[in-house]
């Protein structure tokens, strides 16, 4: 089996390198934060005394970190410690400017890479039920899928260098701009006098049907797995979702696309965290939408 190294075991990368070491690899992590490594540890993962250690052995290489000046960091530390042929793969969602730069540094060391971010939240990282999408060349991601596949159901290969951190930031704008389009459906039916339930069961069978409003229904009631039913705990936090839509506008400042629902569902998002929801499920929102006086 493939000797794998793993950077960064928090809340994502800790279940994911777990799930490989469950798939029979050898798996050498390495985190800055000790109560990860216990963790990583108890899950059967060699953890490392530091990154460039933790590399050295290692045919692939994954990352899992915070943002882009993390992944930057981490990768002009590991690339020169790494064995010729070595796959190095990042899975955060960071700007795609980061990842094209991270490439273009794999590139230099001569090394194949892949942008690889995931959908499906702590529960697929667990569950080994994540979406991954990503971006670099074909041989690359030829070596990769098998090792994603078994962290994932799902492994799409979306393009060259930074086209699946483009996928996931244009799926969470669409994501942010239709929890806060069904929100809003919900808090007028309300003053219209329509319930809940009537609302549900019309616009998910007709063409208001979308994952925000039968999967993740922000109001308790129609779809009982909703984090609405749960006191809105997370899910998908508010505080990751407003990062996405952020790195959204920064992708769309960047290369002049026009986003309007985008930006305004970005300053929506903004206003709730810094109302101190950041902790609570992006589907909260429409506790905020419903509060506001205009
Ligand atoms: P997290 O904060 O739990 O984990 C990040 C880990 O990186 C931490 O344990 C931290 O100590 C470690 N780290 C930071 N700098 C490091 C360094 N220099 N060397 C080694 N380790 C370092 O975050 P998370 O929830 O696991 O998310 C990771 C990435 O996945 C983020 O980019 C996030 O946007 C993305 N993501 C998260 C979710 C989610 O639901 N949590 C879903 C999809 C994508």
């Amino acid at each position: 089996m493939t000797d794998i190294a793993f950077i960064g075991l928090g809340n994502m990368g800790g279940p994911m390198a777990a799930n490989l070491v469950k798939a029979g690899h050898e798996v050498v992590g390495f985190d800055l934060v000790p109560a990860s490594c216990d963790q990583a540890r108890a899950d059967g993962i060699a953890v490392a005394g530091s990154a460039q250690d933790s590399v050295r052995d290692a045919a692939i290489v994954i990352t899992m970190l915070p943002a882009g000046k993390h992944v930057l960091s981490v990768w002009s530390d590991i690339l020169s410690a790494v064995k010729p042929g070595t796959l190095v793969i990042d899975c955060s969602t960071i700007d795609v400017e980061s990842a094209r730069k991270a490439h273009a540094m794999a590139k230099e060391h001569d090394l194949a890479s892949l942008d690889a971010p995931v959908s499906g939240g702590v529960g697929g990282a667990k569950g080994a039920t994540l979406t991954f999408m990503a971006g670099g060349s074909a041989a690359a991601f030829a070596k990769a899928e098998p090792i994603l596949s078994q962290m994932g159901k799902k492994v799409v290969h979306c393009g060259e260098a930074g086209a699946g951190q483009a996928a996931k930031i244009c799926n969470n704008m669409i994501l942010g701009i239709s929890m806060i389009g069904v929100a809003e459906a919900f808090v007028l039916a309300e003053k219209l006098g329509l319930s809940h339930q009537a609302l549900f069961d019309v616009a998910s069978t007709s063409s208001g049907q979308c994952w925000s409003l039968t999967t993740y229904c922000p109001v308790p009631g129609p779809v009982p797995t909703s984090p609405a039913n749960n006191d809105y705990k997370p899910g998908f936090a508010a505080a990751l979702m407003l990062k996405d839509l952020k790195l959204a506008q920064e992708a769309a400042l960047a290369s002049g696309a026009t986003t309007p629902l985008g930006a305004e569902a970005a300053q929506l998002y903004s206003l709730f965290n810094n109302a101190g929801h950041e902790g609570e499920d992006f589907s909260g929102i429409i506790n905020f939408i419903r509060g506001r006086k205009s």
